[in-house]
């Protein structure tokens, strides 16, 4: 999708820092990062959130989940723990309508996370 914003990092239109890509997920690290270890996992199709995903390409959340635990290892907080997460919809504050998950380590993290 021309006008959404991680089509168009996916497309190469938008600069990013790349840490792992394969056909159907690209790994970047978040431009605002909220730990040490923050990467964003962008589904390569478009899909506004895990709602529409869930009925296009349920396939996807397994290759998200494989991307994050290898991104996780290579960024040494497999061991210690990570999060992985999603927001969906304003409830969650979903600020950008194409499905990626984040990948949050290398500090301890409250719960309940409001
Ligand atoms: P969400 O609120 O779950 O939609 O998260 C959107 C995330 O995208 C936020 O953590 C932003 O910091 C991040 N973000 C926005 N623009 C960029 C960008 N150009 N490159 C990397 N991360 C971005
Ligand atoms: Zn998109």
């Amino acid at each position: 999708m021309e006008d959404c914003l991680f089509c168009r990092i996916v497309a190469g239109k938008i600069p990013s820092t790349k840490v792992f890509e394969d056909d159907a997920v690209l790994a970047i690290r978040d431009i605002n990062p909220q730990a040490p270890v923050h990467v964003l996992l962008l589904s390569k199709r478009h899909h506004a959130s895990v709602v529409d995903a869930s009925r296009a390409d349920p396939a996807v959340f397994g290759r998200i989940v494989a991307a994050a635990v290898k991104v996780a290892t290579a960024d040494g907080v497999a061991e210690r723990g990570f999060r992985l997460l999603t927001n969906t919809g304003p409830d969650a504050g979903q600020a950008v309508p194409h499905l990626h998950f984040h990948l949050l380590g290398g500090r301890e993290m409250g719960w309940p996370p409001w």
